[in-house]
């Protein structure tokens, strides 16, 4: 089983329409797929019939963007129904403020003297609702205020930089009741990528576990592989299960590609037994 349950297209910040991150996940061997946009599920009919196409298993996913303790996690709904109307209003309401902070990070980045960063950030989205940091990353590297898009992180976007403009997404008790309610499994999405004390990671994990998580990320693009080994460590010590994931986004933007990451420790479960 080569399953990739962890990547991005057109659809929110990635640079391929899924049919085509389909091809590649085919291309890259991957066997059980899911394309998981941040906060929408607009690309699962086309992500769903493409895997039928190509022969692949195929799950639904959405990446929800949560606030927990002020700061910004990922948590990946996989195998809900697509169709959940809460689910859906959940996803909507958390889209809804990326405008609204699209146009202040034009204003915060306007500030430091780049100009027209939101107008030029909207040319690399059709839908100015996903308007992401991503889409603001390719512009500046674009116009030569940076190499790569995570060196624009680094040096405009991250936590603290000049363009980072503070926002809330949804409650991680509410996306979570989301996901559950639609007959998903929800996942902490690369934990190693959050800037928690070990205080708060253990408070994120038990009130994760106390609302009814179990699966947390451990080998994904998103980690380096000293990454694996402390997060496989953590999925020991609590009993999580794990998924695998590239979180691949595009060409020169993503660590690996589809398919492409080593297997899960042997002793690791899995969490898509359940649903083979
Ligand atoms: P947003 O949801 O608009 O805040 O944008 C978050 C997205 O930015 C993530 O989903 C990643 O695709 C991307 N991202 C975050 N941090 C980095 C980084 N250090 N390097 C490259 N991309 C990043
Ligand atoms: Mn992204
Ligand atoms: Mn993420
Ligand atoms: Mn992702």
């Amino acid at each position: 089983m080569n399953a990739d349950l962890h990547c991005h297209s057109t659809v929110s910040d990635g640079q391929f329409a899924p049919t085509e991150v389909a091809a590649r996940a085919h291309e890259g061997g991957v066997t059980l797929w899911s394309l998981t946009d941040h906060d929408q599920l607009g690309g699962q009919r086309e992500a769903r019939e493409a895997a039928q196409a190509l022969g692949i298993s195929y799950l639904v996913g959405v990446e929800i963007s949560v606030t927990w303790a002020n700061r910004t996690i990922h948590v990946v709904g996989m195998n809900v129904d697509s169709e959940n109307e809460q689910l859906l209003k959940g996803l909507e309401s958390t889209r809804n403020g990326r405008a609204t902070r699209g146009v202040a990070i034009g204003e915060a980045l306007a500030a430091v003297g780049i100009p027209d960063c939101y107008e030029g950030a909207l040319r690399f989205t059709d839908d100015p609702d996903m308007i992401s940091r991503t889409h603001f990353a390719r512009y500046l590297v674009e116009q030569g205020y940076a190499e790569s898009t995570s060196d624009v992180f680094a040096r405009y976007l991250g936590d603290g930089k000049p363009g980072f403009v503070e926002h809330r997404w949804a409650r991680l008790a509410d996306c979570m009741k989301w996901i559950r309610d639609a007959g998903g499994e929800p996942i902490i999405a690369h934990p190693g990528r959050y800037a928690y004390t070990p205080v708060e990671f253990s408070a994120l994990f038990d009130e994760f576990i106390q609302m009814g998580g179990r699966a947390i990320e451990v080998v994904t693009g998103s980690h380096t592989p000293d990454q694996y080994r402390e997060y496989a460590d953590v999925v020991r010590r609590y009993g999580f299960e794990a998924p695998r994931g590239s979180d691949f986004h595009g060409i020169g933007e993503s660590r690996v590609g589809l398919g492409q990451l080593p297997p899960l420790p042997d002793d690791l479960k899995s969490v898509w037994e359940r649903w083979l």
